[in-house]
């Protein structure tokens, strides 16, 4: 199941996608808490549809995308989980 992240990106409030590698909260790579000064980004335990426009742009774009394009050895049988 897929979670959804409410980031305050210095006051613009979106709904993403999650990132999965784990080196951001949000698949457009926004950190959610970012500690830099200058930059005042909060998550929020508010969640609604995606409204990104940068997650929506890669959720398309990811969807036009092959299977056939992936190196074998890193194809997942049809059907497993991730
Ligand atoms: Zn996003």
């Amino acid at each position: 199941m897929t979670t959804l992240v409410t980031v305050d990106n210095n006051g613009e409030v979106f709904t993403h996608f999650p990132d999965l590698t784990g080196n951001y909260a949000t698949l457009c790579q926004l950190d959610g808490a970012d500690e830099n000064p200058g930059v005042n980004q909060v998550e929020l335990d508010v969640v609604g549809k995606v409204d990104c426009r940068d997650c929506i742009a890669l959720f398309y774009f990811v969807r036009l995308l092959r299977v056939s394009d992936i190196d074998k050895r890193h194809k997942r049988p049809k059907g497993a989980a991730q």
